[in-house]
C-alpha cells in the first residue's frame, strides 16, 4: 500500500501545484478504503476554500469523433496562445467492462501530456458510474486548488455518462462529425438539449464543405429549443484539430458564455444547483450502500428477491421488510 500523508501534508502539496501530491490526493479520493475516504473529506475540506476557481469545460462525443486528437490541439492551444493550466479529466464507466480503457490510456495526447501546464488522468478503472462521477467532482476540485484554471471533463457519448458530466461542469462541449446522421452518431435524445455549444470535428480537405453544411444544420436545429435558465443561445462552430482552425473561436464561444452567464447570475446559480444535486446524489448512495451492506439484508436477500421474482412476495412489501429489518 503506497504511504499516506495527514491531511495538512495532501493540502499543502495539492495548494503548492504539486503534481506527485495532487496525483496522491485524487488516488485517495478514488479509494473506497473506508479509513481512506475519511482521510479524503479531511483533504477536501482543507482544500475546497481554494477550489472553484476555473472554468469546467465538458467534452463528449462518440469514439472516433476525434476528442482525444481534438483535447490535444484544443489544449496546446489554450496552454500557448492564452497561457493556461489545463487539466483534463475522464469519465469513462465503460472501462470496468472492457477492462481497457478508451479515454486516458497513455498513448494519448502525448504532446500535452508532455507540457507541465498540463495535467492530464485517466479515468478510475473498476468503478460504477456513482463512483467515478464522485471522484472526478472532487478531483476538479483538487486540480483547482492546485491552480488549474481550465478543467476539461472528457466523457465518451455512450451511456449515462454525458449526464453525469453535465451535473459537473460549467460548459458543455458536444463534438460531433459531418455527414454521419445522429443515429449514426450514438448521439442519444436529450443530448443535443443539453450542449451550450456543438463543434463539428474534422473539417479539413475534403471534408471542410460537409462541416460547413452540417453546422447550418445543427445551429437550425439548437435554435429550436427555448433557452434555458442561463440566457445562453447554443453555437454551433467547425473545427479541425489537424489544421489548428477554429480553435480560437471555440474558446470566444466558452469566453463569451462565462461573461454572459456571470452577469446574469446563472454561473454561479449552476455551481450552487450542481452542489446540492451531488449532495443527494451522495446521500442517496450512501444509504443504499448501507442497505446492502447491512447483515439483515445480506442474510435475507436471496430469498426474499426469489419470492418477488416468483410473484409470491410483492416488490413493495419486500421492500418495506427489509428497511424495517435494518432499523
Ligand atoms: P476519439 O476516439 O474520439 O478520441 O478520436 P481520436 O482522437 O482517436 O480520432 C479518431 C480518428 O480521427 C483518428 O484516426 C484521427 O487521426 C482522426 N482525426 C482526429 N482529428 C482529426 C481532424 O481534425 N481531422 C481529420 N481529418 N481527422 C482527424
Amino acid at each position: 500500500m503506497p504511504k499516506r500523508f495527514t491531511p495538512e501534508e495532501y493540502a499543502q502539496g495539492v495548494l503548492a501545484g504539486n503534481r506527485v501530491l495532487l496525483s496522491r490526493a485524487i488516488t485517495l479520493v478514488e479509494s473506497t478504503l473506508p479509513s481512506d475516504q475519511t482521510l479524503a473529506h479531511e483533504v477536501m475540506e482543507l482544500v475546497l476554500p481554494h477550489a472553484g476557481k476555473s472554468v469546467r469545460v465538458g467534452i463528449t462525443g462518440v469514439p472516433g469523433v476525434g476528442k482525444s486528437t481534438f483535447i490535444e490541439a484544443f489544449g496546446n492551444y489554450l496552454l500557448e496562445q492564452h497561457g493556461k493550466k489545463l487539466a483534463v479529466l475522464a469519465i469513462d464507466p465503460t472501462s470496468q467492462r472492457t477492462g481497457g480503457s478508451i479515454l486516458g490510456d497513455k498513448t494519448r495526447m502525448e504532446t500535452l501530456a508532455a507540457n507541465p501546464s498540463a495535467y492530464i488522468r485517466p479515468s478510475p478503472a473498476g468503478k460504477t458510474l456513482g463512483g467515478v462521477a464522485r471522484s472526478t467532482r472532487e478531483s476538479i476540485l483538487l486540480c483547482e486548488a492546485a491552480g488549474y484554471d481550465v478543467i476539461f471533463v472528457e466523457t465518451v457519448g455512450v451511456g449515462q455518462s454525458e449526464t453525469a458530466v453535465h451535473e459537473m461542469v460549467d460548459f458543455f462541449l458536444l463534438l460531433m462529425l459531418a455527414g454521419a446522421g445522429d443515429e449514426l452518431q450514438g448521439i442519444k435524445k436529450g443530448i443535443m438539449e443539453m450542449a451550450d455549444a456543438v463543434a463539428i470535428t474534422k473539417a479539413d480537405g475534403a471534408n471542410l464543405h460537409p462541416a460547413t453544411s452540417a453546422q447550418a444544420e445543427y445551429q437550425g436545429a439548437l435554435h429550436l429549443f427555448p433557452l434555458g435558465a442561463s440566457k445562453w443561445s447554443p453555437r454551433v462552430t467547425v473545427c479541425s484539430a489537424y489544421d489548428k482552425t477554429g480553435l480560437a473561436p471555440l474558446w470566444e464561444t466558452v469566453m463569451d458564455y462565462v461573461t454572459l452567464t456571470q452577469e446574469n447570475g446563472s454561473f454561479a446559480q449552476r455551481r450552487k444547483d450542481q452542489n446540492l444535486h451531488w449532495l443527494k446524489h451522495s446521500i442517496r448512495q450512501s444509504l443504499e450502500e448501507r442497505f446492502y451492506q447491512h447483515p439483515f439484508v445480506q442474510e435475507q436477500w436471496e430469498q426474499m428477491a426469489q419470492q418477488v421474482v416468483q410473484g409470491q412476495k410483492s416488490p413493495f412489501a419486500a421492500a418495506e421488510e427489509l428497511l424495517q429489518g435494518t432499523k
